[in-house]
């Protein structure tokens, strides 16, 4: 895990899953803290060779690669955790994830691991979007939903701490179909983060840019692109099922979804454009024969 200074205050440990690092003096802020405990140990070893101390942790949102190395952060080093509200509720009862990417159904074994349930934590300072003053940090939050139900992506020192709002641009092709909830949070969240002034920033997967503009602007193309897929998806079959859709779509997208995690991950992302067409009144929804169906609204599915 690469570590990499961004300015007198400001690091990041450049890995799959980001991790930051902000220094004030005596006190040291992780933002993240990566998806287990021998990931989170690679950064403390590199923090502690150096002499950079460790006493908070803000953690952006609530999805186990982002927080699953914090409950070791805290036997180690007592570190105060910050964390968004709502995000808040699922990291002290982590079950939360598989269950409601489970449909609220109680989930299988199968989906009780690392990637979709960490340890617990409690939180100790809950926050929403604004300026903060936490022991020596100064830092303002910004809500960035679509990702996750209340992501917060956090400026500090003049650094964009961006979490799951926006993807390198490698990452997106790589993840092919990028998880979201809601097209149109994801959509707003990423025009307000263009509006951010910052010298910099580094996404929750993917390289830090002083030309961060740019990568947004990719991910608002690329969101729409897939928007625009399911759309023409639906226009060609004239009618289909939700579970049809999204093996269509999965298929044309090319992604691997060979066992239940990723495959509903796929299926919150499928069921988010549908959502976004349904709320623009380009797509009608009805039950027939116990199927979620779809058809184009208007003239052209009929
Ligand atoms: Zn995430």
């Amino acid at each position: 895990m690469e570590m990499k200074q961004l300015n007198d205050q400001c690091y990041v440990f450049c890995s799959s899953v980001n991790v930051g690092y902000v220094r004030n003096h005596d006190q040291g802020m992780l933002i993240d803290a990566a998806i287990d405990r021998s990931a989170i140990r690679k950064v403390v070893r590199q923090l502690e060779e150096q002499g950079l101390p460790i006493t908070h942790l803000f953690i952006t949102h609530a999805h186990a690669d982002h927080y699953g190395g914090a409950s070791y952060l805290v036997k180690n080093y007592g570190v105060k955790i910050i964390a968004p509200t709502f995000e808040s509720v699922i990291l002290a009862n982590p079950i939360l994830e598989p269950t409601y990417l489970f449909s609220g159904n109680d989930p299988l074994d199968e989906l009780r691991n690392k990637f979709l349930e960490g340890p617990p934590i409690k939180i100790d300072i809950e926050v929403n979007e604004g300026q903060h003053q936490v022991d020596r940090f100064h830092f303002e939050t910004i809500a960035t939903p679509g990702h996750s139900y209340n992501q917060m992506a956090l400026k500090v020192n003049g650094i964009l701490y961006a979490a799951d709002s926006y993807f390198g641009k490698d990452e997106l092709h790589k993840h092919k179909i990028p998880y979201i909830t809601s097209v149109e949070k994801t959509l707003l969240s990423l025009e307000k983060l263009k509006n951010v002034q910052a010298d910099g920033a580094v996404p929750g997967h993917g390289l830090y840019e002083i030309d961060f503009k740019e990568t947004i602007d990719k991910n608002i193309e690329y969101h729409q692109d897939l928007l625009h897929k399911v759309y023409c998806i639906i226009l060609d079959k004239q009618t289909i099922s939700h579970e049809e859709l999204v093996s269509v779509f999965c298929a044309d997208m090319g992604v691997k979804s060979s066992s239940l995690g990723p495959f509903l991950l796929f299926k919150t992302a499928v069921t988010a454009y549908l959502t976004a067409l349904i709320n623009e009144e380009k797509v009608k929804h009805y039950i027939q024969h116990y199927r979620w169906m779809f058809k184009i609204n208007g003239e052209e599915g009929s």
